[in-house]
């Protein structure tokens, strides 16, 4: 069992309270994979001398809204006023970019280091904080992932985190390019940006 817990990120949050409401509205299957990008989002803050309460927390919830419907985030995009371009994409930009806004009103988050993390874990960043790293990282690496290139990427996570974050970029590109998928814009700038930091 954890012990830890959120008070220090938002006053009066008790850890247990999120994650009975998150395991009543997911499945079982997103709901443990969220703990476990928690638990290893908080040893990659440690490793790293990231925030660790706020890499565990945005770890925990990163995808809180992935099971909504598609309506539900064109509703949110809309009454939001985001980027109307995102409405040209799909649920795996938007459990992120417009998750995290789901999770501001609906969990009362307000902490924009840990909405951030959230809003960056699909598509990255040119501006990652080192908390966004250690979600993005924790998400690509949690012991039941399990796909070509996974130690290659657990190792680059145990040497750099700029790396790491390099190498699931390169990846997650190349994996949507092979399987005909459109790119999200950002994505580009990322990985454009990372590659040129990380060594791989
Ligand atoms: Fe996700
Ligand atoms: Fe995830």
């Amino acid at each position: 069992m954890t012990n830890f817990n959120y008070d220090k990120v938002k006053h009066g949050l008790d850890r247990e309270v999120l994650v009975n409401q998150m395991k009543n509205q997911m499945s079982d299957f997103r709901f443990t994979h969220c703990l476990r990008v928690e638990q290893v989002s908080r040893d990659l803050a440690v490793k790293y001398g990231a925030d660790v309460d706020k890499a565990g927390l945005a770890g925990l919830l990163h995808d809180y809204a992935k099971e909504r419907s598609d309506k539900e985030f064109i509703d949110e995009i809309k009454s939001k006023h985001l980027d109307p371009e995102l409405l040209n994409y799909n649920n795996a930009i938007w459990h992120g970019i417009v998750g995290a806004e789901i999770i501001k009103d609906e969990l009362g988050i307000a902490d924009e280091d840990v909405l951030n993390a959230i809003r960056r874990h699909t598509v990255g960043s040119t501006n990652m904080t080192q908390v966004d790293k250690c979600v993005f990282v924790a998400d690509f690496i949690e012991p039941k992932r399990d796909f070509p290139g996974i130690e290659a990427a657990r190792k680059y996570a145990d040497k750099s985190l700029d790396s790491a974050v390099a190498y699931e970029l390169k990846h997650s590109i190349a994996h949507l390019v092979d399987k005909n998928r459109e790119i999200y814009p950002a994505t580009f700038d990322s990985y454009n940006y990372w590659i040129s930091k990380g060594e791989l």
